[in-house]
């Protein structure tokens, strides 16, 4: 270590080619407390943030200059221009303090949303343990300065440069970075200095995943002065990018535009020719197509979403693109983990059969050994001599204790001192563990006796794992794994006295007794060993098995009403396991998970070979696969027309994550790479989540469906008004003015609260939407139309009824029919509730924003007609009590009678009115 501090530690140029610990000290760090407090408050003011891309906050000037960067501003703008050009000079300003209300609204309703959804970003943000200060504490890794002490495991993303200065076993993906798909070794050795990137095994660059072992680094570069750094170039990045249903929102509003603007265009046309006044018909013209813009829906859409997220993250869903909460509301097929998602992952070793063909119970809650606690006849004799049962002879003794120290040995948990259970690392090694502890056989002391010379890890593609030990003499081989492997691998069985070679018919006796251990719904272990000459030997050869090992593990409570949602919403789950067909059998049964007998289970050696195989898409459990077999089954499922969503932990699942339509990965258990790769995380790893989830993604998108069939009819019955007017030679109904300050009013207000309504209670007792479903289908677009004409037979009805039934002025008539139109349109919100739900009492009357935003509206209506000013600039009068009284009425009608259409073409075709009819209509 360096006596003086100077005043920055200069790194050593080349790394990877000096000793670690010369990397070390010239980074002026000791690696067994790693950097003090102040010391990395200090480099990083000097090195800045560990980044290699700018999250680009949307500043609050840059989203209210966009609210003028569209097509409805530039109109409203030609439109005042045209005013003050003709000397209107009140309309010009009127239309000026509707384009700042307009941008007033935009842009506090997208600031929100923006701001939203940045602080959604922040929770998902990759950490690291880092050392400091003394002790290991994980925190955002972009707070990692040089000289900090990382720690790291297999499944760990690695977020700076670092020269590796421990490591066990360790291997790492470096594709991102070099392209190079096959994991490599990393070691604490130094390499030449003209190493290429891809050749330095003694760094591990950021970017890259640890796929297996463990250990330790200092950071020797940050952000862009890492190798990735360097081929990156600083890309701004704006934290929340347009997602699939934003855009075809956007393209819906832009043909909306445009179709008007044809439409406007003839009109123009067709009243000059009958002789209108210039000027009214291109105010007219302009106020229609500013009309007909569903300017908002992108906006309303985002805050959609952006709610909906923050719903499910307060339920422990963090999604981390936004495009994924459309898509879940699609989701047809969910393939789902056993262990831990479907079970607790709480385990406890419950009993053992030996090689001797007995049986013991591991769960008495009593002291097992010297001699076994309970001795039971054995199952099924199968060629081993099985000893007097409740005599435990001193040879089966020795037998459990071998069996048990195989299940210590081969082993990377560690127990909490005390007596109790609990550990840390894989729950089922912690329970073999505990097991081991009640026997009298302590890890530690084992090991002190044993020291470990190397391990093969386990792996989900071979299902085994191995340690190797030294002893007295020669070394031991401890192996345990999935019985098929494990037994596969065996020469001959430990009955205690002796070995008796593995015959044909031996191993259709054991595979048979793991079977028969899976349908209690255990877990099972097949534990074997080896004696060696050398530690270098190549694992899973001539093994001896020494027993079977069953665990418990106990099927989460919450999982089976999860499941009963998901039948009645059409949702197909399919459990997909690394484990034993009779295990997997009996836990689907204990959680409620139909399994059909004959074609239920399917075996995943079935995938990947090519070929067809129906009936893996019929299958609801899929046992024994192994992470390269679930893309095969993501893609036969997609095949199909399904969108799938697949969770994953491993580092191995990271591409079945990234296949899926929806990757779903475990907080608690699963690795950094599987919740990089994930759209969506699980914080509590419940299988219920994912359901609230999809719940969660198709209330949002009816939601939107529901403001955009809203929006839209009231814009084609603004647009239909003042077209048949014009077209019948025709007072007009409605004014320029008057169209614009309605619109600022229904459009904003009413499809805002229905864009956040809490969605059907019984929105998961339909099937799922068909994906690609269009947001409006044809039956959609016939609701908007049949709504529209309602709106506008009413709306004309009164004008007409006002002038020349009661008497009233034209002025007077306008404003009827400006007040009917008015209420039709807010009154509409109510047809936007699902058909079969009740009429009174429904998702839209129980949405509380909805009551505000009708009481909102009501007052701006009352004020435009009675406010003198504004009644004046509005062209408004007072129509008295009949004239309300007719509007009023007019304004009910359309509600009325399409509740009436609704109840009639429900009993004629079994289904009912509105947005759900319409969907179902349209399949
Ligand atoms: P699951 O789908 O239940 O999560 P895994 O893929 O984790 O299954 O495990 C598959 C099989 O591999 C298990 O049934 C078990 O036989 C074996 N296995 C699991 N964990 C270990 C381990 N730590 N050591 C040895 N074998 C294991
Ligand atoms: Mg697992």
């Amino acid at each position: 270590m360096t006596a003086q501090r100077t005043a920055q530690p200069v790194p050593l140029e080349q790394p990877w080619a000096a000793p670690a610990e010369r990397v070390v000290e010239s980074l002026d760090v000791v690696a067994a407390d790693g950097l003090a407090e102040a010391e990395v408050a200090r480099r990083q003011r000097i090195h800045g943030a560990n980044r290699l891309q700018q999250i680009e906050r949307r500043s609050a000037l840059r989203i209210l200059a966009d609210q003028f960067a569209s097509l409805m501003m530039l109109l409203l703008a030609a439109a005042a221009a045209l005013a003050f050009a003709l000397g209107h000079t009140v309309d010009g300003v009127a239309i000026l303090v509707v384009i700042a209300i307009n941008a007033a609204i935009g842009f506090f309703v997208e600031l929100r949303g923006t701001r939203s959804m940045e602080a959604l970003h922040k929770l998902v943000e990759v950490d690291a343990r880092v050392r400091r200060g003394g002790s290991v504490a994980r925190m955002p890794a972009e707070g990692l300065v040089p000289g900090d002490i990382v720690v790291f495991e297999g499944g760990d993303l690695i977020s700076a440069d670092l020269r590796v200065i421990e490591a066990a076993n360790l291997q790492a993906d470096e594709s991102t970075l070099t392209g190079e798909s096959v994991p490599v070794d990393k070691s604490v050795d130094a390499v030449d200095a003209q190493a290429p990137v891809a050749d330095r095994s003694s760094m591990l660059h950021g970017g890259t995943a640890v796929t297996r072992g463990s250990g330790e680094g200092v950071v020797v570069a940050i952000g862009l002065a890492t190798e990735l750094g360097k081929v990156s170039s600083l890309v701004a990045r704006t934290a929340s990018e347009a997602t699939p249903l934003e855009r075809r929102l956007q393209t819906l509003g832009r043909r909306l535009i445009w179709a008007t603007l044809a439409l406007t265009a003839t009109l123009a046309v067709v009243g000059l020719a009958l002789g209108r006044d210039l000027a009214l018909m291109l105010q007219i013209a302009v106020a229609l197509a500013v009309a007909a813009v569903p300017e908002g829906l992108p906006v309303v859409a985002t805050i959609a979403l952006a709610r909906g997220m923050w719903r499910m993250a307060r339920q422990n869903v963090l999604v981390s693109r936004l495009s994924a909460v459309e898509t879940l509301g699609a989701t047809g097929v969910i393939c789902t983990d056993k262990t831990g998602t479907l079970t607790e992952n709480r385990m406890t070793a419950t009993r053992i059969v030996l090689g001797s063909g007995e049986e013991v119970a591991l769960d008495s809650g009593e002291e097992i050994a010297p001699g076994p606690v309970e001795w039971n006849a054995p199952a099924s004799g199968g060629g081993n001599a099985p000893a007097h049962p409740g005599s435990p002879s001193a040879a089966h003794g020795a037998l459990l204790r071998r069996a048990l120290e195989t299940a210590v040995l081969c082993n990377n948990a560690s127990l909490d001192p005390g007596d109790g259970a609990s550990g840390t690392g894989d729950p089922l090694e912690v329970a073999l563990l505990a097991a081991g502890r009640r026997a009298g056989i302590d890890r530690a002391a084992l090991l002190a006796a044993h020291p470990q010379e190397r391990a093969e890890a386990f792996d989900t593609a071979t299902r085994m794992m191995a340690t190797f030990h030294r002893r007295d003499r020669g070394f031991l081989e401890a192996v345990k794994g999935a019985p098929e492997q494990v037994i596969a691998a065996c020469a001959a069985v430990d009955t205690g006295e002796r070995a008796q070679p593995m015959s044909a018919s031996a191993r259709e006796h054991w595979l048979a007794a793991s079977a028969r251990m899976g349908e209690g719904g255990l877990r099972v272990l097949a534990l074997a060993r080896r004696e060696l000459a050398s530690p270098d030997a190549q694992p899973y050869r001539d093994l001896v098995l020494v027993g079977l090992v069953g665990l418990a593990d106990p099927p989460r409570r919450d999982v089976a009403s999860a499941i009963d949602e998901c039948r009645a919403a059409g949702i197909r789950v399919v459990m997909v396991t690394g484990d034993q067909p009779a295990t997997a059998r009996h836990v689907a049964r204990a959680v409620g998970l139909r399994v059909d007998d004959a074609s239920g289970v399917a075996h995943g050696s079935a995938l990947g070979a090519g070929g067809e195989h129906p009936e893996l898409l019929d299958a609801t459990i899929v046992a024994r696969v192994d992470p390269a077999q679930k893309l095969d089954l993501i893609a036969m499922h997609q095949a199909s027309g399904m969108i799938v969503a697949m969770t994953g932990d491993g580092v191995n699942d990271a591409p079945a994550l990234k296949k899926a339509d929806i990757g779903v990965a475990m907080g608690q258990r699963g690795t950094q790479v599987a919740r990089e790769a994930a759209d969506m995380v699980l914080m509590d790893d419940a299988f219920g989540s994912i359901v609230f989830a999809v719940r969660q993604g198709r209330v949002i998108f009816d939601n939107i469906r529901k403001f955009v069939v809203y929006l839209v009819s009231c814009n084609v019955s603004e647009i239909m008004v003042v077209s048949l007017a014009t077209l019948a030679n025709a007072p007009l109904p409605l004014l320029p003015l008057q169209i614009l300050y309605l619109n600022l009013i229904t459009d904003v207000f009413p499809a805002l609260a229905l864009g956040v309504g809490p969605g059907d209670p019984r929105i998961m007792s339909r099937p799922p939407r068909p994906a690609g479903e269009p947001i409006l289908t044809g039956a959609h677009w016939l609701a908007i139309a049949a709504y529209g004409a309602l709106i506008t037979a009413a709306v004309l009805c009164a004008f007409a009824a006002a002038h020349y039934a009661l008497g009233l002025s034209i002025r007077q008539a306008v404003t009827v029919s400006f007040i009917a139109l008015a209420f039709a349109q807010l009154l509409h919100t109510f047809n936007m509730r699902d058909a079969a739900s009740p009429l009174l009492v429904n998702e839209i009357t129980r949405n509380g924003y909805v009551w505000g935003a009708l009481a909102l509206c009501t007052a701006l209506i009352l004020l435009a007609v009675h406010l003198p000013g504004l009644a004046l600039v509005l062209r408004l009068e007072s129509p008295g009590a009949q004239g309300w009284a007719l509007a009023l009425a007019a304004a009910c009608a359309p509600l009325l009678l399409g509740q009436l259409f609704g109840a009639a073409s429900r009993r004629r075709c079994g289904q009912g009115s509105g947005i759900r009819s319409a969907t179902a209509n349209s399949r």
